[in-house]
């Protein structure tokens, strides 16, 4: 028998696909809808449409400033973000139907952060199937979701696609 892949590789696949579109030097983040086995919606994290992305004009950083305890020490961790780009669940949500998203499943490359999360939450979705962990937010995402009953699981032994993992700067 032929060594077919089981749904999640697929879609997971498919997220990645959709990652490489990203223009974001810092972040290449892709994500499918799924209604049962099918595929409704993809989406990538970028700028809205014509307006100029990072590519062309260069990331829009942010500086934030994260508290961390480490061995009951707390530290201050400084770190940047790009706000140019629409993350890619809110450009999910933004280009599908609230009917369509009503017990469905997202595939999303990167764990969602808070706002991406809270949004997902209030979105009809059911369930959210992730792939790399994204640890700053992990927790207060993980008891939202279970408050909410959706779903939350990470793929761990997943391995993505050649060719779609891009070098970007943390
Ligand atoms: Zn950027
Ligand atoms: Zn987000």
């Amino acid at each position: 028998m032929r060594n077919r892949k089981d749904w999640d590789t697929y879609f997971m696949d498919i997220a990645y696909m959709a990652s490489t579109r990203s223009q974001c030097s810092r972040r290449h983040v892709g994500t499918v809808l799924v209604q049962g086995k099918k595929l409704l919606g993809t989406a990538y994290n970028g700028a809205p449409m014509g307006v100029p992305d990072c590519s062309e004009a260069g990331c829009m950083l942010v500086e934030e400033i994260e508290l961390k305890v480490v061995e009951d020490k707390e530290e201050v961790i400084r770190k940047q973000r790009c706000i140019r780009t629409i993350h890619a669940e809110q450009n999910l949500l933004l280009f599908t139907d609230r009917e369509d998203r009503e017990g469905s499943t997202v595939y999303v490359t990167d764990q969602p952060c808070w706002t991406c999360a809270n949004m997902l939450a209030n979105s009809g979705v059911t369930e959210i199937v992730f792939h790399r962990g994204y640890p700053k937010d992990h927790e207060k995402v993980s008891s939202l979701m279970l408050a909410r009953g959706i779903t939350f699981r990470r793929m761990e032994a997943y391995e993505p696609p050649a060719g779609t993992i891009s070098e970007v700067i943390n």
